[in-house]
Formats: C-alpha cells, sequence, structure tokens
C-alpha cells in the first residue's frame, strides 16, 4: 500500500485548480468522462489494450486525451508524469482487476476512495466478516456439502462477473460439477428477487440523510444485472432436463436494467449502509464516495446481501442523465457527475487528502 504520507506530500505539489480526472478506458468511463468534463476537470483515459474508437461515437464521454500503454507496468513508470499533471485517478471495477487488487494499492498516484478497502473487498471471507459483524444479513455458507439439501450457488473464489458459478440441489448434483482444483464456498442460493443499490457516503457533506459518524448517505440509483444464460434457460423447461443436453445455467454479466424498490423498502436499505460504512471505519479507515450493495429481497420483503462493491459500478451506466434517486437530491446527475463534484469542492476548500489515497 502506497504509505498515506506520500500521497499526502504528493497532494501539496498538486495545482488545486487544474485538476485532471483518469482512468481506464472501459467499465463505466464514458460516465466518469462526462461527469468529470461537466464540472470543468481536463480528462485522460488510459487504455492498454483496450479499444477506443467507440469514444468517437460518443463525444460527450470522449476524454480530452488518450494515453496508450504498452502494459498495466508501464503506468506505475510513468506515474511521475502523471503526478506533475496533477492527476487524480477513479477507480472503477476493470481498472483494479486488471492491474490486480494487490498491484493497485501500490500505484503512486493519487486515487479517489480507500484503496485499504481492497483487501477487505478482494477476500470473500474478510468481506463476510465485515458486512456480518455490521449487522447485516447474507445467504448462509455451507460448509459442508455432503449438507446441501435445498438448492446452493458454488462460487469459486476470485470468479468475476459469475463466471463458473453453479447451482447444485444435492450432493451428487454438487459432485458431478465441481472442480476441486480451485477454491470454492457453497452459500445457500437465495430466492427472491435482486437489486443492486448504488450509494454514495459522502464524509464531507453535511445536509441531507445524516450518518451517526458524521457526513451523509445519498442513494443516486438502483439497477438489476443482466445475466446469460441464467435470465433466460427458463424458456427451455427444466433445468435437469437442460442438462441432459449439457446445458448449465451460468450467472454472466452482460448489462444492466434500470430498477426502484419498492418505497417502504428504503429505510433498510439506508440503515444497512449507514452500518456498512460505520463499520468500515471501525475496521480499516472507512469506505467512502460510491459503492453498491448487491442484494435478493426475499418475499419476506428481507435483504440479503451477497457481496459488495467499493466503487463505482457499471450498474451505475443507465443514469448518465439521473435517476429516480438522483434527481430528487441532484437532478441530471449521474455518479460519475457526483464524484467529480465531490472532488471539485474538496479541492476548492484545500481538503483533498481527507477524499484521496
Ligand atoms: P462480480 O464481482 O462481478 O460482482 P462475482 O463473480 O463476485 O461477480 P457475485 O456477484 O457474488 O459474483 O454473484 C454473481 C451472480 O450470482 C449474482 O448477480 C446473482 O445473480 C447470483 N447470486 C450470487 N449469490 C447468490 C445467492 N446467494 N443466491 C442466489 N443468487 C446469487
Amino acid at each position: 500500500m502506497v504509505p498515506k504520507e506520500k500521497i499526502d506530500s504528493i497532494l501539496e505539489g498538486y495545482d488545486k485548480d487544474d485538476i485532471t480526472i483518469a482512468t481506464l478506458c472501459s467499465h463505466s468511463s464514458l460516465q466518469i468522462f462526462h461527469g468529470a468534463k461537466k464540472a470543468g476537470f481536463k480528462t485522460i483515459g488510459f487504455s492498454v489494450s483496450q479499444d477506443t474508437r467507440y469514444y468517437d461515437a460518443f463525444p460527450l464521454g470522449k476524454p480530452d486525451e488518450l494515453i496508450r500503454f504498452q502494459d498495466y507496468d508501464e503506468i506505475f513508470e510513468r506515474a511521475g508524469e502523471f503526478t506533475d499533471r496533477n492527476v487524480v485517478l477513479i477507480p472503477h471495477g476493470s481498472f483494479v482487476e486488471y492491474i490486480g487488487p494487490k498491484k493497485f494499492e501500490k500505484l503512486e498516484i493519487p486515487c479517489y476512495g480507500n484503496r485499504a478497502v481492497l483487501q477487505w473487498e478482494s477476500d470473500r471471507d474478510m468481506e463476510r466478516q465485515w458486512i456480518t459483524s455490521a449487522g447485516v444479513s447474507m445467504p448462509r455458507i455451507i460448509n459442508d456439502a455432503r449438507e446441501i439439501d435445498k438448492p446452493v450457488l458454488v462460487k469459486y473464489h476470485g470468479a468475476k462477473g459469475g463466471r463458473g458459478f453453479f447451482v447444485a440441489k444435492d450432493y451428487p448434483d454438487f459432485k458431478m460439477s465441481i472442480d476441486h482444483t480451485q477454491p470454492y464456498n457453497i452459500q445457500e442460493y437465495v430466492l427472491g428477487t435482486r437489486y443492486y443499490l448504488h450509494f454514495f457516503y459522502s464524509p464531507l457533506k453535511q445536509d441531507g440523510y445524516k450518518v451517526s459518524r458524521g457526513g451523509t448517505m445519498e442513494l443516486l440509483s438502483m439497477d438489476r444485472r443482466d445475466e446469460s444464460n441464467i435470465d433466460e434457460l427458463y424458456k427451455l423447461g427444466s433445468q435437469e432436463d437442460l442438462k441432459k443436453h449439457g446445458l448449465y445455467p451460468s450467472f454472466v454479466v452482460t448489462g444492466n436494467v434500470p430498477v426502484v424498490i419498492r418505497e417502504s423498502l428504503l429505510p433498510k436499505a439506508f440503515e444497512m449502509a449507514e452500518k456498512i460504512v460505520n463499520r468500515s471505519y471501525d475496521l480499516f479507515g472507512g469506505i467512502w464516495g460510491p459503492f453498491c450493495l448487491e442484494t435478493i429481497v426475499t418475499d419476506k420483503l428481507e435483504f440479503k446481501v451477497f457481496e459488495i462493491s467499493t466503487r463505482i459500478v457499471a450498474g451505475t451506466n443507465p443514469f448518465i442523465s439521473g435517476s429516480p434517486y438522483a434527481d430528487l437530491i441532484y437532478p441530471g446527475l449521474s455518479t460519475g457527475g457526483r464524484m467529480a463534484n465531490e472532488i471539485k469542492g474538496a479541492a476548492q476548500e484545500n481538503i483533498l487528502e481527507q477524499i484521496l489515497t
């Protein structure tokens, strides 16, 4: 992890009126650049293998400058060049994933959010410890596969976008599909409807939904992921029959759909978000900025959180020009725009070190 003092000393040399926002050209970058440009920042898009021609189709989301690197190591080698240009990085899921969370911690360029969270988020056991010790409910873990007596989901560690996950209804079913060469965990398959809640916690803003430790919680939008092939599999009949033909359910994310949740669930949603933020400060110095609670709501109207993403998620992309929730706070603002405004406010008040690590 880059020592915080190192980042703070880099920031001392920054011209706060001339900040440039940079991110990797993928995931939610159109939204991040669009929001940053609207807030008046210069923008740089980093690319390694990413094809960047699609930006020409979306001029308002195109970065002012594109830099192509040989590989991800080159970003590290050229860090000084970017700090000389007052660059602030906005991390997103693909940026962190392609560099690798352990390595991303070491990048010597100021980054929005707390990088100490990476360790807690990238290890499924630590993530579970954080969320459950905050008093928020997660799907039950089954420690012994022989005890499977209801549908379970088997998740390989580090699997991204649900790739390789499978559903088993009993032990023989599990034995048939398990790959013992990879670490995995078995959790109850929670039957219900999925909601991916896009929160934004600001330790700097004081008016709004106040959080007990100070600052305010905002709910900016909500999506549901489109997952191939599970979302369409039912059209072909029973899963048991399909297995005989070599067709198995998979959970690969292919897109995002906007949703809203019934209004009476909002108090519970905010309560969970507040508990998770408060607990993050006890454990590792906190999370701030955007984060997503990935939840399933059961027919008893209870939330189960199966995952947390502690930065902007691609599920915010349907809301580049606002959302039914953001419009009640900042009409027309996206999560990308919200981050840009937070950075702009902190730069103006000369307190960037409070939100960059
Ligand atoms: P990502 O890192 O992209 O969020 P991942 O590989 O960590 O993905 P999860 O988000 O944990 O995977 O799960 C992928 C999908 O599997 C979810 O979007 C959801 O559809 C389904 N899922 C996960 N956990 C459960 C559960 N306990 N019960 C039912 N469905 C689940």
